[in-house]
């Protein structure tokens, strides 16, 4: 296939028409219902392969300052800011076994993080630790979120295994009483909840899949104790098996080429290729990174957040393709700057979207030697419909004898399963094993989901009030009629595709205001007042590019192809504006949130 010229006046239009083509291949009419959750008889795919066995504990009846609702990195980060802030009784209730959160629940073989560790990884000046790769594993990341928990001592009164079952506000006491799925009915004075977004995984609803006789297991749940191995490899237990992988997201790009090292044979159940971009990933020293004084880290990550917030920097500290492509990016958040001539701005972003494209089809073309084989596995959209990813080990798998890859495109993926395997068009494909690499459902975990009934002040369920007047907040941190209640994630506040910055930016905030509050006996919770404000702000700079959505292939970025209608409202100024813009107001405004009466 040859591509046209990116800045040949045919070659927008020419694109349009093949990505439309390719989108309306792919929109299903049973959009997001087309999934399964793992629950009823799915249940099982849930179950923590990796806890050692709890067994049963006394149900708490106590106090504390705060709980923190997650142990992932926005609990721990939360927890440590407020040990910073000289917060003693912190309690992380958490449903995994231990700290980690996503990196706890994904240990599939070939985890990494493609955000640059130096980065990604919170806490490197105040630990002292400095990656010795540009691009973590997972076990180093789920490592260093334990440190952080060991190093401000958030173990001792953390309950894992354990899931936040209600909360309620209590205005006599002014206390929020905590209830778990474990009998715990503890009080604390606050509760941040740090809940995560890509947190309930999703099962593909292909008809039959309950017949299957082989085995199967979500990537979220990996089951070492069939494959053997661990997530750098070895997976000997499937030397003899035929394996079935659905799913080549990011997760699926990183899970394959594993499973070609050590598989008998693997069948890819692809129906839309990834972008696949060049790795690199490479052994790094503290030198490399500057990491000789105090404060490096930070500078580093700010450094990388402004480039992909789109602002200019002097030095580009990271240097790969996430900060060369940050042009690119801004479709990706739902913070856009809005450019003074749009129509230039379409023109130029047109041209390096096609660049950009065709030098990863063209990168395509030059490692899979089967012609036919690359020509499925080129993506034909535009880049950040779907989460680009990064492997120099993905396409080089298709180049081996064990490798096959069934493209299922034109059924809307597998179109059923039986006894012995998978169906697609004419064949049946026999297999033991299938695995699922089909991610996680949005915006059904958390405070806002209903799976954690919230009450707040008078008894207003939170469900319930954003329901008659829409998601209301203060930075999307606090809300009116919840007092002493923070919610750390991205919805009306600044998103990155660097998210353990944002959490930290969210839980150096949280823990200010928890400080604040208790220096002044007072309750914190923003006026209505404040609330319409803060949504002006919002509105004002409401995305456009809606468009952009709207046009592609289906995923979960756009609610499998319906728009956007998961994507959160944001502060229209990027992330580092954001961040800015809290630490200003903490300076000036923040005794506006807290009162020692109760507010209109
Ligand atoms: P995704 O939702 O990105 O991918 C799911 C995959 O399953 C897609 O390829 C999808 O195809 C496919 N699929 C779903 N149903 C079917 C079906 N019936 N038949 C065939 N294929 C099907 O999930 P991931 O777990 O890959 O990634 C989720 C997110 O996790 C990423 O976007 C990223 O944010 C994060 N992540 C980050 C990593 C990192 O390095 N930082 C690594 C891994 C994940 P289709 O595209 O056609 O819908």
């Amino acid at each position: 296939m040859t591509y046209p010229d990116a800045t040949s006046p045919e070659a927008p239009a020419e694109l349009r028409r093949r990505y439309r083509v390719e989108r309306e291949r792919r929109v299903r009419p049973d959009g997001t219902r087309q999934y399964l959750a793992a629950d009823a008889e799915f249940g099982y795919y849930a179950d923590d392969p990796y806890a050692v066995a709890s067994g049963a504990r006394e149900p708490l009846r106590d106090d504390v300052d705060v709980a923190v609702v997650g142990g992932g990195f926005g609990g721990i980060l939360a927890g440590a800011r407020l040990r910073q802030q000289g917060v003693r009784r912190v309690r992380i209730v958490e449903k995994g076994g231990d700290f980690g959160g996503t990196w706890y629940w994904n240990r599939y073989p070939g985890i990494h993080c493609d955000i640059e560790s130096h980065v990604y990884l919170p806490m490197l000046d105040e630990t002292g630790y400095v990656p010795e790769w540009k691009y973590a594993p997972g076990e180093e990341i789920r490592r260093h979120a334990v440190r952080i928990a060991e190093k401000f001592d958030l173990g001792a009164d953390a309950l894992f295994s354990t899931s936040v079952t209600c909360l309620t506000w209590d205005d006599n006491a002014r206390n929020w009483l905590v209830t778990t799925d474990r009998g715990d009915e503890f009080r604390a004075t606050y509760v941040i909840t740090a809940t995560g977004t890509l947190t309930e995984l999703k099962l593909p609803g292909i008809p039959g899949i309950e017949n299957f006789q082989g085995h199967t297991f979500h990537t979220s749940r990996w089951d070492y104790g069939y494959t053997g191995g661990t997530p750098d490899g070895g997976l000997t237990g499937l030397a003899d098996k035929r394996v079935g992988v659905v799913g080549t997201g990011a997760t699926g790009v990183q899970v394959i080429p594993k499973l070609a090292e050590d598989a008998g044979h693997v069948y890819v159940f692809q129906r839309t290729p990834s972008t696949v971009d060049v790795r690199a990933n490479r052994r790094t020293t503290a030198r490399d990174v500057g990491a000789d004084h105090d404060g490096w880290a930070r500078e580093r990550r700010d450094n990388f957040l402004r480039i992909v917030s789109g602002e200019t920097v002097e030095h580009d500290l990271v240097a790969d393709r996430w900060t060369e492509t940050a042009g690119l990016l801004e479709k990706l958040l739902p913070s856009f700057r809005r450019p003074a001539d749009r129509q230039a701005y379409e023109a130029a972003y047109e041209v390096a979207d096609a660049r950009k494209m065709n030098e990863v089809r063209a990168r395509v073309e030059r490692i899979v030697a089967d012609a036919d084989t690359a020509e499925k596995l080129k993506p034909w959209y535009r880049y950040a419909c779907k989460r680009p990813t990064f492997s120099d080990t993905y396409l080089q798998a298709f180049n081996r004898d064990n490798v096959t890859l069934v493209d299922t495109a034109d059924t809307h993926g597998i179109e059923r399963m039986t006894e012995h395997g998978v169906v697609v068009g004419d064949t049946e494909y026999a297999l033991d094993c299938l695995v699922f690499a089909t991610g996680f459902s949005v915006g059904v975990s958390g405070v806002h989901s209903g799976k954690l009934p919230v009450r707040g002040r008078d008894g207003v369920h939170l469900l319930d009030a954003l329901k008659r007047r829409g998601p209301r907040s203060l930075h999307g941190l606090t809300s009116n009629g919840f007092p002493n209640l923070i919610q750390l994630g991205a919805s009306q506040s600044a998103s990155s595709v660097n998210f353990t910055h944002v959490l930290d930016e969210h839980a150096v905030h949280a823990a200010a205001l928890v400080a604040a509050a208790e220096a002044r006996g007072a309750v914190i919770e923003p006026s209505r007042e404040a609330e319409d404000a803060w949504l002006a702000v919002l509105a004002e700079g409401a995305p456009d590019h809606e468009w952009f959505h709207a046009e592609c292939t289906p995923g979960y970025y756009n609610g499998e192809g319906r728009g956007r209608p998961n994507a959160p409202i944001a502060y229209p100024h990027g992330a580092a504006a954001f961040h800015e813009l809290l630490r200003r107001w903490r300076e000036t405004s923040m005794s506006d949130v807290l009162h020692t009466e109760r507010p209109c």
